[in-house]
């Protein structure tokens, strides 16, 4: 099997493994819990959040531990936006969200609130000009991504914070479960910002949400006293110990994988580029890890389906939307429903490999000529 699907799911890294199953042995103590076992695992749990902390260059009291950035996204963008319910209801995003964003807002909408969706330019960044003239007096929230998971597109999310400093009432929550192993980020850039630890050799079902000190959040998950007042219920204390061990490597080795990818990539999009009818969505700007593309006359959720018959996995848009509709990401940069229609997401590796890349292109090939017959 050639897996070229990292976005959707990055391999658990051994050091991650091995430190879960070590946390897991050697704290048996539920960490709430008023008692030598539960004190050894909140202690333990202290040291993994301030070594997650430290890695992330915020405050220990700043990082919540979840499930994933599904939940993440959902605790900030509804525990912020009711926490701002007197102020306004008017929230800002672009079309490049995931599901667990624009679901969210789909889901305020219903209750009242109003969005609006920013528009992108040819790269696929915001339009920054757009972000300032639809900012109000009621506008409480801008959520955007710090890289899409469809096209990889980074966002100009510093240049966003500055526009906002003319508006205090208005947060900014970034969803930048992409980031990490992809692109450096300064996560003290929002109010509060998402990740996932399965995107980064950690475990699934588990993540983080960070929360600036003094940003006002309802909790959604309410009961009790736990290690923080946002999420309740008994930290997973070996998660976070593999999620803080994975964060490392990735972070230690983000520019010598960065050399690897931007290396295979180069060399898809050149034989891509020599290929007719082929089109390559994801700008020259976006990460390297994602490439978007499509091959004309044939859907990508079709093309999926004939390279998995190969023996090769990618995705078309991301595992979490909904199956045989056009790509809200691509349609947004294209302006095309074709376009939209016929992309899917290749997305590499440092462990990727340079004859994946050579079967990859091969059965490209093949499809197109059983295509064309
Ligand atoms: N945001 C982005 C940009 C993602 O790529 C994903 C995962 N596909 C999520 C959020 C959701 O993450 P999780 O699977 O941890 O809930």
């Amino acid at each position: 099997m050639i897996y070229l699907d990292y976005t959707a799911n990055m391999p658990a890294a051994r050091e991650a493994l091995n430190a879960f199953v070590e946390a897991e042995a050697r704290f048996p103590g539920n960490p709430n819990a008023h008692h030598a076992a539960g004190r050894e695992a909140a202690a333990y749990l202290r040291d993994v959040t301030e070594g997650t902390a430290a890695l992330l260059g915020v405050r220990p009291e700043e990082i919540i531990f979840t499930s994933g950035a599904s939940e993440s996204n959902s605790t900030a963008i509804l525990g912020l936006a009711y926490a701002a319910r007197h102020i306004g209801r008017h929230i800002l995003t672009t079309p490049l969200e995931h599901a667990s964003v624009s679901g969210c807002l789909t889901f305020l909408q219903e209750q009242g609130y109003e969005v609006d969706v920013l528009h992108t330019d040819r790269q696929g960044r915001l339009d920054l000009d757009e972000l300032n003239e639809l900012l109000r007096p009621d506008t409480v929230l801008l959520t955007l991504c710090a890289v899409d998971s469809e096209l990889g597109i980074p966002q100009p999310v510093r240049e966003a914070r500055e526009l906002l400093s003319a508006h205090p009432q208005c947060r900014l929550h970034v969803d930048a479960t992409q980031a990490p192993g992809k692109m450096a980020f300064d996560y003290t850039l929002a109010d509060t910002v998402s990740l996932s630890a399965h995107k980064f050799g950690g475990l699934n079902g588990s993540g983080l949400l960070i929360k600036k000190s003094g940003v006002a959040m309802e909790p959604l998950i309410h009961g009790g006293v736990s290690s923080t007042l946002y999420r309740s219920g008994t930290p997973a204390v070996a998660l976070a110990a593999s999620l803080r061990t994975a964060l490392s490597i990735t972070q230690e080795r983000l520019d010598e994988r960065l050399d690897t990818v931007r290396a295979l990539n180069a060399r898809l999009r050149k034989a891509l580029a020599a290929r007719p009818g082929i089109t390559v969505y994801s700008p020259e700007n976006a990460v390297p890890h994602i490439l978007n593309l499509g091959v004309s006359g044939i859907r990508g959720s079709a093309m999926r389906d004939k390279l998995d018959r190969r023996g090769i996995c990618v995705s078309v848009k991301s595992a979490c939307s909904v199956e045989n509709t056009p790509s809200r990401a691509v349609y947004a940069l294209t302006g095309q429903r074709r376009a939209a229609l016929e992309a899917f997401r290749v997305s590499l590796s440092h462990q990727t490999t340079e004859e994946e890349i050579a079967r990859l292109i091969e059965a490209i090939d093949e499809i197109r000529t059983e295509s064309t017959i």
